[in-house]
């Protein structure tokens, strides 16, 4: 590439940004029909109690069956949705669609459902959380509601009131990612949270990173003394459920107990694999 001159290199790199702002537009023409194709589904990651193994609840996470591209990952399509306006439609979706779903299961165990911090700054999240609740008869405490710190943020005041309010209904709430953002310790000073996830970075780098380990057993300890329960996130080997648990981790999620599935294809604790209705 050394041989081409400058303006040639320009020209190349615009053709790369051609590229990727086309694949950009594509994709966002592709997510607002993707609704209406019915093209979302919803998998189901088992979370469990550190200690006992018990079930405790499931997150759940968004997939996309494109007819072109198959299945695309959600850290591909939710930027792409955010840009484009959709997110709010989407997650209006997977907020109802899981409400509804979960509303049937005979076991009565939660289900975590991630919103996008576009979702969190618009007062109308308060609406549609209570409106669900109530359309599909799930009871406010099996909802649990996954922020990351970026969705608080912005408008500090605001996020703060919808979540004062969605805690409200007797919803719980849970820090995203937690150890990634900017303003951690801030953010659990001011903010009503329940649950703490810490994010997969500090599980992965356990074994190998002194400081890793430092930074959950200093989390944990923080999660004691403001009463708040933390998850360690992506544990998928024997060794990191070991460390995390002797940390004191009160939950763990990960490849280890499981992949995120639709439900009916994941462990569903003492109960067969039925619905209600069925
Ligand atoms: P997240 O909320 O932190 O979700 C956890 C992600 O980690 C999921 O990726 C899950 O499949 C993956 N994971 C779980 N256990 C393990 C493990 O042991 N090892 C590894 N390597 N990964 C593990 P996924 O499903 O691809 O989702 C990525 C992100 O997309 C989510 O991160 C969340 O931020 C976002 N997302 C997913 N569904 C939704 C949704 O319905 N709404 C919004 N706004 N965002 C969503
Ligand atoms: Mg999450
Ligand atoms: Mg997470
Ligand atoms: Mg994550």
């Amino acid at each position: 590439r050394s041989k081409e001159s400058p303006d040639e290199r320009i020209s190349f790199y615009e053709a790369g940004m051609d590229e990727a702002a086309r694949e950009r537009r594509s994709l966002a023409r592709d997510v607002w029909t993707a609704l209406s194709e019915k093209q979302f589904f919803l998998a189901y990651q088992v979370q469990k109690d550190a200690r006992s193994g018990a079930i405790t609840g499931y997150e759940v996470l968004l997939r996309w069956q494109h007819p072109e591209r198959g299945l695309v990952p959600p850290s591909t399509f939710i930027p792409v949705a955010e840009e484009c306006g959709a997110i709010s439609a989407i997650g209006d979706w997977v907020l109802e669609h899981a409400c509804a779903e979960a509303a049937l299961w005979t076991n009565k165990d939660k289900i975590a459902v991630n919103l996008s911090p576009l979702q969190l700054g618009n007062t109308a999240l308060v609406d549609k959380v209570r409106t669900v609740l109530l359309k599909t008869g799930l009871p406010a405490s099996r909802l649990e509601l996954e922020v990351t710190e970026s969705a608080i943020i912005g408008d500090k005041a605001r996020a703060l009131h919808i979540l004062r309010q969605i805690k409200a209904l007797g919803v719980t709430v849970a820090i995203d990612d937690f150890g990634t953002g900017y303003s951690s310790l801030e953010t659990l000073r001011s903010f009503p949270f329940d649950k703490i996830k810490l994010d997969r970075s500090f599980t992965t780098d356990l074994e190998n990173s002194r400081q890793s380990k430092a930074f959950v057993r200093a989390i944990v300890a923080l999660g004691k003394s403001l009463e708040v329960s933390v998850l360690a996130e992506g544990v998928e080997t024997e060794e990191q459920m070991r460390v995390l648990t002797a940390e004191g981790c009160d939950e763990l999620q990960g490849f280890l107990f499981g992949r995120p599935a639709p439900y009916g294809e994941v462990e569903i604790g003492e109960e067969p694999l039925r619905k209600k209705t069925a």
